[in-house]
């Protein structure tokens, strides 16, 4: 502590004597106090002891286009003194949430025109469970109201989205999942896949919706929600044989399929959507984070026109935010989505930074400590195992915080999994920063083994 900077030291007092941290460990977090982040341009930020460090995980994913950039700042800021806030309840609207429906509409799959603004993914997947049981119940079939999730999915924080998620350590604190949300096996074939080829795993694993809608009965069911790849899982990529699998039991049973693109969508995977990327066709997508690169708040439900044309007919919808469609975060949403245009950021990704970071990260597959390494798009995992050859863990030694602190340490954000290390950075990254990532995190990788055997 005492040889921290005293404005470093001011700081973390505060945390400890007034704020309550999201998904943080209250007993560290009184013993060592926050890091404190205190400016960031293009993929880098600087701690408030001055340290530079590489975000290897875009803030929370979101940071699509990059920190610094003024264009976001200054419509804010014009929106601001023009019209900082009105809703859209009881028949109004505002240009910056009607324009922003358009131009998200013109980037999503064909067919997908209408949106649903909320203020977070977790508020877009609360919006999710009400308006698929409004719109069944419009079709005369009040009864579908389950939803078949995912053990191990992430939907978000608020009840219903910790609901839908399949996070055990969140359904044991408050007494959840809520009733009417069900949860089949996760495609995750490094970690349960056994004995299986990861194709007949992942058929496996679609299979288990399949059974859970006829345990069920289909007459009960309303829907199913997916990440593309499950993101805060531990960056889950489904082996080739799932999502066909599971697009082939969506088109038996009459339910609604939701696709929770928060993570994946706007361009992480070097398409605009991870449906997209995976050729799902899903009838209502879940967004946020990269919606406005996070520079300010806000999420949203992208509805495909059938969905929506019943929900027009069906009189009041009566669920709504104050915040929803926020003129200040729809303008910056607006910016956002042009600069990924203009720019050609997701074309960059496919075509460059993508190909790159994937074949960059693989080569730390020579390491006696990395399990697989696996990713797509810009997202990637590191798992890390004891033993390569029949992927067993060290157990209880808590390795992936021990590589995450060696990574804080180095001037890298990678996050931790359990023992899995993951990785999402900026859409705008290099790649003489993929390069010095990967430096980075081999010397992380090299300082974790070394702590292991000494
Ligand atoms: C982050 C996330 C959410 C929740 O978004 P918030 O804005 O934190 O409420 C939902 N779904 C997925 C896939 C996410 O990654």
């Amino acid at each position: 502590m005492s040889n921290k900077n005293s404005q470093t030291q001011a700081w973390q007092a505060l945390s400890g004597e007034h704020h309550l941290a999201p998904f943080s460990d209250y007993k560290q977090l009184k013993e060592k106090g926050p890091r404190i982040i205190t400016k960031a341009k293009g993929v880098h930020l600087w701690d408030s002891e001055g340290n530079k460090i590489l975000d290897g995980m875009a803030g929370l994913w979101c940071v699509a286009v990059g920190y610094g950039r003024d264009e976001l700042a200054d419509v804010a800021a014009k929106q601001m003194r023009e019209l900082p806030y009105y809703n859209l309840f009881f028949q109004t609207a505002h240009p910056p949430a009607l324009e922003l429906a358009k131009a998200v509409s013109e980037v999503a799959p064909a067919g997908m025109s209408h949106v649903f603004f909320t203020g977070s993914g977790s508020e877009g997947n609360d919006t999710v469970l009400r308006m698929v049981r409004h719109y069944w119940a419009l079709k005369g079939k009040p009864e579908k109201k389950v939803i078949i999730s995912r053990i191990n999915g992430y939907h978000g924080s608020t009840v219903a989205g910790a609901s839908l998620g399949g996070m055990v350590g969140m359904h044991e604190q408050g007494d959840l999942p809520i009733p009417g949300i069900v949860h089949i096996a996760q495609p995750y074939w490094f970690g349960e896949g056994g004995d299986l080829s990861e194709a007949e795993f992942g058929t496996w694993a679609a299979e288990q919706l399949e059974k859970k809608i006829l345990e069920l009965g289909v007459d009960t069911v309303a829907a199913f929600i997916a990440e593309p790849i499950q993101g805060a899982g531990g960056v889950i990529i489904p082996p080739e044989t799932y999502w066909p699998k599971i697009k082939e039991i969506l088109a038996k049973y009459d339910i609604l399929f939701v696709a929770d693109e928060v993570i994946c969508g706007f361009g992480r995977t070097g398409e605009w959507f991870g449906s997209d990327y995976y050729g799902l066709e899903p009838d209502l997508m879940t967004i946020a984070k990269g919606l406005t690169s996070g520079y300010i708040p806000m999420g949203g439900v992208i509805v495909r026109d059938e969905v929506a044309k019943t929900l027009s007919e069906g009189g009041d919808f009566n669920h709504g935010f104050t915040y929803s469609g926020h003129p200040v975060a729809a303008a910056v949403g607006l910016e956002n989505i042009r600069i990924l245009r203009d720019e050609k950021i997701i074309e960059r990704v496919r075509e460059e930074t993508a190909p790159y970071l994937q074949k960059r990260l693989r080569e730390l597959n020579d390491h006696p400590l990395v399990g697989e390494v696996r990713g797509l798009g810009l997202l990637g995992a590191i798992e890390l195992v004891k033993d390569k050859a029949t992927r067993q863990r060290y157990e209880g030694m808590g390795v992936g915080m021990i590589c995450r602190n060696f990574c804080f340490d180095n001037g890298l954000i990678m996050r931790a999994v359990g023992d899995t290390m993951i990785i999402a950075p900026s859409l705008v990254i290099t790649r003489e920063e993929i390069d010095e990532l990967v430096t980075k995190a081999r010397k992380c990788l090299d300082l974790t083994l070394q702590a292991l055997n000494g």
